[in-house]
């Protein structure tokens, strides 16, 4: 096995060799996996330059998710994801400590309501010990303890998972790559990606870029970044917006730390949790509506050529028809305040409608094959001089620093 190198271990060399990439490398997207990956390569000597069409980094899904740093529990044993997220975990804890980020390991319990979500409850104990996890297994009176207002038939304890504040961790990575001489250049879009012969040219609007390899981290447009340079990729990006509650007043005293449910093993999506943030702040979500725009963080959010991609993709109809009557609930949940706190009063049984305000939202970006099935794996396409992340679903947040580390050696090994 080749010995990885520490995310936050300062500069190092291990096998790397720069002089293949003198050209650098282009990295599209400033959200916490193309930061991460430009921090890996810059580490390793490469120039390399990082194009976002925002002029904030963590603009789109990284700065708009629960702020979880995931232990690692649900992820299928031998997973990309179990193995980043275990790893990551802890990594992003330490890079947190290092760099004076706000974060808390404040540790969740996981929540079986009723008798028939004990298999699940038991398959994800099972999972955790097969991810590294260590995970307890609670009687409700022991869950009191640690959550004194849950309601529940059992839980799991997880002490590791923490919270941290993911935009400040990409404002520090960025910084870090430019004091390595990378670039960080907000407010260019992406527009054509030509490759030709050693090189690949990206036309943004303010400069053309040209670099010898190509790194596509555009989160809910990472589709459109391949289809530009020139790929035919077998997935498709759908917009599921997570919208959230922010619980007010006394009732934020309901929650101590994190509490979640036990999640639909059919869907990739962890299910409606109460969060309370980095700030203390209690908040209620994400429940997941299919959004009318890649950035529609709103209803009333439509743009037509996402609704027209959408719809010509055929995976979109496989999922219709599997999931549709799941897919008309989180509608009437989305609509229905009463209905979204009936789903965190399983959890929590004293709150009520009136202890909560509509928050922001998040868009995730989920990928579907074809044939309708989505993609729950993170999953990496690789062209020449190219390299695609078409799925970095939760916890790929959790686990950044070590998608970059491995995807900055496989650009480096790969020139
Ligand atoms: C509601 C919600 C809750 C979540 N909760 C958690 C959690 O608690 N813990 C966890 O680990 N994960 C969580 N996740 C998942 C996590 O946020 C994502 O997996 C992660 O942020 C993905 O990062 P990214 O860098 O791939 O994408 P993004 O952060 O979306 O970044 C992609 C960037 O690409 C840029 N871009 C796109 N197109 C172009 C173009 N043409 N030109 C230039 N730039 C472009 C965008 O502007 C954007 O900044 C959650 C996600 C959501 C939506």
């Amino acid at each position: 096995m080749t010995e990885r190198p520490s995310p936050l271990a300062d500069d190092h060399t291990v096998g790397a060799a720069p002089g293949r990439l003198q050209g650098g490398v282009v990295v599209v997207g400033a959200g916490i996996v193309g930061l991460a990956t430009a921090y890996a390569l810059a580490r390793q000597g490469v120039r390399v330059t990082v194009v976002d069409k925002e002029r904030s980094v963590a603009a789109h899904q990284t700065g708009h998710n629960s702020g979880v740093v995931h232990s690692g529990v649900y992820y299928t044993p031998g997973s990309l994801k179990a193995s980043f997220a275990a790893r990551g975990a802890r990594t992003m804890v330490e890079f947190a400590e290092q760099h004076g980020i706000a974060h808390e390991v404040c540790g969740k319990l996981i929540v079986a309501s009723s008798q028939n979500q004990l298999a699940a409850l038991r398959e994800l104990e099972r999972r955790a010990g097969a991810n590294g996890v260590p995970a307890v297994w609670l009687d409700p009176d022991q869950a009191a303890e640690y959550e004194p207002h849950v309601a529940c038939v059992a839980a799991l304890r997880i002490e590791s998972t923490a919270v941290v504040d993911y935009p400040a961790v990409c404002q520090v990575l960025a910084r870090l790559v430019e004091q390595r001489g990378g670039r960080v250049l907000l407010g260019r879009e992406v527009r054509r990606i030509k490759v030709a012969g050693r090189q690949v040219e990206v036309d943004t609007t303010g400069e053309t870029i040209t670099a010898d390899h190509l790194v596509n981290c555009a989160g809910l447009h990472s589709d459109v970044i391949a289809m530009m340079a020139g790929l035919d990729p077998d997935v498709r990006i759908l917009p599921f917006r997570g919208e959230y509650y922010d619980v007010r007043g006394p009732a934020q005293n309901l929650v101590r730390g994190l509490i979640y449910p036990v999640p639909d093993p059919a869907l990739p999506f962890l299910g409606v949790h109460l969060t309370r943030g980095i700030d203390g702040s209690v908040h209620a979500g994400p429940n997941a509506v299919l959004a009318l725009a890649r950035e529609g963080y709103r209803w009333r959010d439509v743009v037509p050529s996402d609704v027209r991609a959408a719809l010509t993709w055929p995976g979109s109809w496989g999922l219709a028809r599997r999931y549709w009557r799941v897919g008309a609930s989180e509608v009437a949940r989305s609509a229905s305040r009463r209905m979204f706190v009936a789903s965190v009063r399983r959890l929590v049984p004293e709150l009520s409608p009136h202890d909560v305000v509509r928050a922001g939202s998040g868009v995730r970006a989920q990928a579907v094959r074809r044939s309708g099935d989505l993609v729950d794996d993170f999953h990496i396409v690789e062209a020449d001089r190219q390299l695609h992340v078409l799925n970095a679903p939760s916890p790929a947040a959790t686990a950044a620093l070590e998608i970059g580390e491995e995807l900055a050696r496989t650009v480096i090994s790969r020139t």
